[in-house]
């Protein structure tokens, strides 16, 4: 067990590690941030700040010395380098990151243990879109495997001779069937160093240009009828993995049942909900994990509850968005608010 007091590492310095540090200094832990960015939101909140690249081994094992366990708030995390944190518990383990730092390997994975997801295939020229579109069909998404989020790295593909017509990126390519789903879902679960799994309630998420705009729990009959699937899936990869801390699974729901899209060995943005809206929230529960504690209770604190994120300059309505008292309000203090970007979000309960 890792007593309050001690320092978490945390590799990553955006918004998620900003939350889990200040979840951490709750239960009295400092946190030391490592972050390629000179500007790190997380490093605001925290104690100590290693400004150095993923791959500077020298400025890794410096961090490792002030640490006594590491986790991360980002999964494209280069993995060869971490062996230089060897001395210092790094959870979740590496292989949970290789299982999803790449979508075929992931898809492949997840596939193996039961999960279902869209049908899919490698791509690495023209002629090996040709034959995926061939063998699935279209419409389909071509996506990078590696470092894709939040809609990045996706091209939306109507027609092979729409395909034909694309400039592809120089990297390794997914090709996938496009899905025709009524709604999107969330399994989020934190598993501790003892086997314990906790499940939050599922979100329904609805995506905007590729990027979670908003989740809401409890979600509808429809979407509950496929989460003891979702769950029991999610928790066989936790097992396999050996997983410690927040895991995340994103689904499709659809007629045919829950279908996988990716998963994200961390603490997520559908989950943000849980810091007012559950007993105990996704960033403490992380930290409890972590650290050997016991896990909090992830039930509901509220009826209803509903996250907005606030995208691009919607952060500039914060004004009205504090003058009705039923919102709680998340700043993430990024300085400039570009589209696309995800600026801070807001939770409201519903008591009744
Ligand atoms: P991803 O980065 O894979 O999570 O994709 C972002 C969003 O794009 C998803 O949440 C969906 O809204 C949409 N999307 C991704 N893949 C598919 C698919 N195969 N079929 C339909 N929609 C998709």
């Amino acid at each position: 067990m890792i007593p309050p007091g001690e320092t978490i590492g945390i590799l990553g310095g955006g918004q998620l590690g900003r939350m889990i540090a200040m979840a951490a200094a709750q239960l009295g832990y400092r946190c030391h941030i490592y972050a390629p960015e000179a500007d790190s939101i997380a490093a605001e909140v925290s104690a100590g700040f290693t400004h150095a690249a993923f791959d500077d081994t020298q400025a890794l094992s410096r961090f490792a010395e002030d640490c006594a366990v590491i986790t991360y708030e980002f999964e494209n995390v280069p993995v060869a380098p971490l062996a230089a944190l060897a001395n210092v518990p790094l959870h979740p383990a590496p292989d949970a990151l290789e299982a999803a730092q790449d979508r075929l390997n992931e898809k492949r994975f997840v596939a193996q243990l039961g999960g279902k997801p869209a049908p899919f295939a490698p791509v690495d020229s023209a002629e090996s879109l040709s034959a995926a579109i061939a063998e699935i069909g279209a419409p389909g998404i071509l996506k990078t495997r590696r470092d894709g989020y939040d809609g990045k790295g996706q091209w939306r593909i109507a027609s092979a001779q729409q395909a034909a017509a694309l400039d592809l990126p120089a990297q390794d390519l997914i090709y996938e069937g496009f899905v025709n789903f009524f709604a999107e879902f969330s399994v989020i679960l934190c598993r501790g160093q003892d086997g314990d799994v906790r499940f939050w309630e599922t979100p329904e998420n609805v995506h905007e240009g590729g990027i979670l705009a908003r989740s809401a729990v409890p979600a509808d009959a429809r979407i509950a009828a496929l989460v003891p699937q979702a769950r029991a899936l999610a928790s066989h990869v936790a097992e396999a993995l050996g997983y410690v801390g927040v895991l995340t699974f994103e689904f499709f729901a659809t007629e045919d049942g829950a279908v996988f899209n990716e998963m994200a060995p961390r603490v997520h943005n559908s989950g943000h909900w849980t810091i007012e809206g559950a007993l105990t929230s996704q960033f403490e529960n992380h930290v409890r994990a972590i650290c050997g504690l016991p896990l909090g209770d992830t039930a509901l604190a509220a009826k209803r509850v509903e996250m907005c994120n606030l995208i691009g300059d919607t952060v500039n309505d914060w004004r009205a968005i504090l003058s009705d008292p039923a919102n709680h309000l998340h700043l993430y203090g990024k300085a400039a608010a570009r589209p696309g970007r995800k600026m801070g979000h807001v939770t409201r309960l519903v008591l009744e």
